[in-house]
């Protein structure tokens, strides 16, 4: 495999062409009513941040948001364990001291991965699914940006070219998908290159535009109901506006 020329000024460069927001609307405001008032992908007791080594080199000389992350139980002993030595896990300081500007790659793309066909293409993006029960963009893929689909592949398409290995990270991660799916005999959403919704049926692999009953909706945001008691559970408070975008 070829060896990966990436350097901390690549990372700058990425930076500077991917500043799209997902959508227009605030979605922390939905998912951390269910998480202790912070939103979901922004508190390491849900998602640990995972970045190249060279990608902390360049944040450090930025900020100081950012530090290594310590393991603090089983499960995050063992995502550590298992790093690649070119990668390691970090996190910042919280969503309220959030710098825009200096967010990880991963920050800006989350809740999506770049998601490769059996054929190793790149058509489009796909949703970390373990976190469709707390991630409320993940039920609304409807309202997501054009531009922000557009800057995520083109990040990622930089990417590969620059680390083969992240190339193969997402073939062997898609094809994880295509099990889990499979599993569960559910289809996987993507959203396409210009941001449509495509269907990938599991088993095959097969893609089929999506129509808009496609558009995953999954509990606890799949009805109002659902969703005010799960946040009453959780002890938040519902935004005024309920689960409807705004
Ligand atoms: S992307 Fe998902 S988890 Fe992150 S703030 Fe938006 S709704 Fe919450
Ligand atoms: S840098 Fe900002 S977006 Fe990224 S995890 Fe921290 S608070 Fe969230």
């Amino acid at each position: 495999m070829p060896k990966a020329t990436i350097k901390p000024q690549d990372f700058a460069t990425l930076y500077e062409g991917f500043t799209a927001p997902v959508s227009r609307f605030d979605c922390g405001r939905k998912c951390a009513p269910l998480n202790g008032g912070e939103p979901v992908c922004c508190s390491t007791q849900n998602a640990v941040p995972v970045v190249h080594k060279v990608e902390f080199d360049l944040l450090k000389t930025r900020t100081d948001l950012w530090s290594k992350f310590k393991p603090y139980d089983y499960a995050t002993k063992q995502i550590v364990a298992e790093l690649t030595s070119d990668c390691m896990a970090i996190h910042c300081k919280g969503a309220r001291h959030c710098e825009r500007d200096n967010r990880t790659i991963a920050c800006r793309g989350f809740p999506f991965y770049p998601y490769l066909t059996r054929q190793k293409e790149f058509v489009g993006i796909g949703t970390y699914w373990v976190f469709e029960d707390r991630c409320w963009m993940m039920s609304n893929l409807e309202i997501v940006d054009r531009a922000f689909v557009e800057q995520f592949i083109a990040t990622y398409e930089a990417l590969f070219v620059k680390d083969h290995s992240e190339f193969t990270t997402y073939v062997d991660f898609s094809a994880s998908a295509r099990r889990v799916y499979s599993r569960w005999k559910r289809e996987i959403p993507l959203l396409g290159r210009q941001g449509e919704l495509l269907i990938v049926e599991p088993s095959t692999g097969n893609i089929r535009p999506g129509r808009k009953k496609d558009y995953p909706k999954v509990a606890p945001f799949s009805s109002e109901k659902e969703y005010r008691e799960a946040v009453k559970e959780a002890g938040g408070e519902v935004p005024k506006e309920g689960l409807r975008a705004a």
